[in-house]
């Protein structure tokens, strides 16, 4: 069996700066918070708890505690929930990846400027809620807005899929501006964008997909094509993991989406001779190294299984595991 990694599979830049920011801070402070959990993965999350760091999931918990140090993870936040922060008095480390800030930035600016915003991602994402949050004129209350109303105050909209960006509808003369998740597959939203395009609007298009995604992605694509089996690892929490095992199950029938080591059954891939394996960004290299280890040991015992042998002993034909004689020789 043969076994290709993805050479991006693995913690992204902006997961391994906010990780590595949360584990400087823990040698240097008492008290550390994360503002939600700083990754979507559930074994670095573990081992920050028990370093001491608590989840903050809402601004009712924070009041009740004690001064420390509030880390913003890679995600980001909403102005809104920043600036209260900031009010607390708590030392702040925003660990924001900067390519999610630019975003923020984008959709300030443009929403001042007098556009539309249209932001394609996953609604529920919090690196989407916290977009949503920048954009002037932002009605929380209306941030899971799926069709337009015209008379409605956001002047922004989330947009999943195809069939959302075909139901578009605002006066034509609206000026529009496109930011994309971070996160979202870059083909899709070309394909949005497309849809979008022939309305007629004046339309300003950023693609706000971070390379370290479309890379991880086609990367993805590429070894999903040349291999009989994928295996893609990341927590189920993970919207960059859970896209990598769309995309790559398209090519690649037999793909598996494990969390872990203990999710993989080896015995599945006794048949395959290609196997590819990628990872989400927020996937710790040592859980990619365990289930590469695991693989390679399967190979080898494949290997043996399948270079059956034969040795005479004693005058009697027998079968054995010697390696390199292969039976027909
Ligand atoms: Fe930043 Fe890209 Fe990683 Fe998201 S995927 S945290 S945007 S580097």
């Amino acid at each position: 069996m043969k076994i290709e990694t993805a050479l991006s599979a693995g913690f992204c830049f902006g997961v391994k700066r906010a990780v590595d920011l949360v584990y400087k801070e823990t040698a240097e402070s008492e008290l550390v918070y994360t503002y939600g959990p700083i990754i979507h993965n559930e074994e670095v999350t573990n081992d920050l708890s028990k370093k001491g760091v608590k989840v903050i999931n809402s601004m009712e918990e924070l009041k009740e505690l004690p001064a420390g140090t509030i880390i913003i993870r890679s995600h980001g936040v909403s102005k809104a929930i920043y600036d209260e922060l900031v009010s607390y008095g708590h030392k702040i480390i925003d660990a924001t990846c900067p390519y999610v800030l630019k975003i923020h930035r984008i959709v300030m600016e443009q929403s001042e400027a007098g556009r539309y915003i249209i932001i394609i991602g996953n609604r529920n994402h919090p690196e989407v809620q916290g977009i949503i949050g920048w954009c002037k004129n932002t009605n929380p209350n209306k941030d899971d807005n799926t069709t337009v109303q015209k008379e409605s105050l956001p002047n922004y909209i989330v947009m999943e899929d195809i069939c959302e960006a075909e139901q578009f509808d605002l006066p034509t003369d609206t000026k529009i501006c496109i930011v994309s998740q971070t996160t979202y597959n870059y083909n899709k939203f070309q394909e949005l964008v497309e849809i979008i395009s022939k309305k007629g609007y004046d339309i300003f298009v950023l693609n706000t997909i971070c390379n370290a995604t479309e890379k991880r992605q086609s990367e993805a694509y590429e070894l999903a094509k040349k291999s009989d089996a994928m295996i893609v690892i990341g927590s189920k929490q993970s919207s960059n993991t859970r896209k990598l095992y769309e995309i790559c199950k398209k090519e690649c029938e037999n793909t598996y989406y494990i969390q872990k080591l203990d999710d993989l059954d080896l015995n599945l891939f006794k048949s395959y001779r290609n196997v590819g394996i990628t990872a989400g960004a927020s996937t710790p290299n040592n859980i990619i190294k365990e289930v590469l280890t695991a693989m390679s040991e399967k190979s080898f015992e494949q290997l043996l299984e399948e270079e059956k042998v034969v040795e005479i002993n004693n005058g009697d034909v027998v079968e054995g595991i010697v390696l390199g004689v292969k039976e027909d020789e």
